[in-house]
């Protein structure tokens, strides 16, 4: 990724304290920032290039989760880079009374996070019910 961080920084509302900082350039279709690189080319997502120039590390197969769940933010504060092997959305509830079921049983979790393609994480969340209650 080539991005010159002048031309990047000029087009976001950088803020103090914990606040998000607002993409004012284009948008997608779904109201995400992007912006193209360089000299031209497919545009990419403006909070991943925000995290890629403030030093963070993006492997390929890595997700960036935004905390404050708003799109136009791109502030790395509020980002966390996660590896999803299967977005928590594709779960069902049928998935989830599964695991539960199959933890109560005697299986581990990081066999469960295995078997369901996602993290140990997502799995323990979902058996102390901090995710899908
Ligand atoms: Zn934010």
């Amino acid at each position: 990724m080539q991005i010159n961080p002048n031309r990047f920084w000029k087009k976001v509302n950088v803020q103090g304290g914990d606040k998000c900082w607002l993409w004012t350039a284009c948008t997608d279709d779904k109201g995400y920032g992007k912006i193209a690189p360089d000299g031209g080319g497919v545009p990419i997502a403006a909070h991943r290039a925000a995290w890629v120039l403030t030093g963070g590390a993006l492997k390929p197969r890595q997700r960036l989760l935004r905390r404050c769940k708003n799109r136009l933010c791109v502030n790395p504060h509020h980002m966390q880079a996660t590896t999803v092997c299967r977005p928590y959305a594709k779960l069902q509830q049928a998935d989830v009374d599964e695991i539960r079921r199959l933890h109560k049983d005697g299986d581990g979790v990081r066999a469960l996070a295995r078997r369901w393609g996602i993290s140990p994480t997502a799995v323990s969340n979902i058996i102390r019910r901090k995710t899908w209650k």
